[in-house]
């Protein structure tokens, strides 16, 4: 029954009008995680969506992409590494430098998280112009993994945020 198609996932997510900022409509998930079977519902789907790929390991991108990376890697048996943002990780760590519409931002991860050739899938909520998941890609290439998919729980299509990125991309909603 949770793996029902006809469960309606965008009725379990909240979109709030000026948050963080004047003019952004945040999406807000929280209302999803709080809801056991509507996010048991939602993970089921986006195990659907990245079982097929055969990683071997998840990355979530800081913070909300961890709420979905960890418990999909603990559900299929997968390890998780974290992209954080700077000097939050211990160790030797590698980062990639990426423009925001004012300034720069940088994202890290820890040096020895992944071997060469490791198949990583990217997650993250919210799919919006692309440049974070795209700065993700970048980070995991570096520290030498292979990448055959980002992912999202939600996509904000009128960014066209898929078309910055040159791996595949599924996402489970879409708004425009
Ligand atoms: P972007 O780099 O533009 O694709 O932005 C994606 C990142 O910002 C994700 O980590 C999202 O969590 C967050 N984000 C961007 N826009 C929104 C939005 N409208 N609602 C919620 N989160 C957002």
């Amino acid at each position: 029954a949770q793996h029902d198609a006809a469960f309606d996932l965008k009725a379990h997510i909240r979109s709030v009008p000026d948050f963080p900022k004047p003019g952004i409509l945040f999406y807000d998930i929280s209302t999803l995680l709080r809801d056991g079977p509507a996010w048991k519902a939602a993970m089921a789907r986006l195990a659907d969506v990245v079982r097929p790929h055969r990683p071997k390991l998840l990355a979530g991108i800081e913070s909300r992409g961890f709420l979905l990376a960890a418990p999909l890697a603990l559900e299929l048996g997968l390890g998780f590494i974290m992209l954080r943002k700077p000097r939050k990780l211990p160790g030797e760590t590698i980062g990639f430098d990426y423009d925001l519409e004012y300034g720069t931002d940088r994202i890290e991860m820890q040096a020895d998280a992944v071997a060469p050739g490791d198949r990583v899938v990217l997650l993250d909520d919210l799919l919006a112009t692309g440049g974070t998941m795209a700065a993700g890609v970048q980070l995991l290439r570096k520290a030498g993994a292979e990448v055959p998919l980002a992912a999202a729980m939600i996509e904000l299509a009128f960014l066209k945020g898929r078309e910055r990125l040159d791996v595949p991309v599924q996402t489970l909603i879409s708004y425009d």
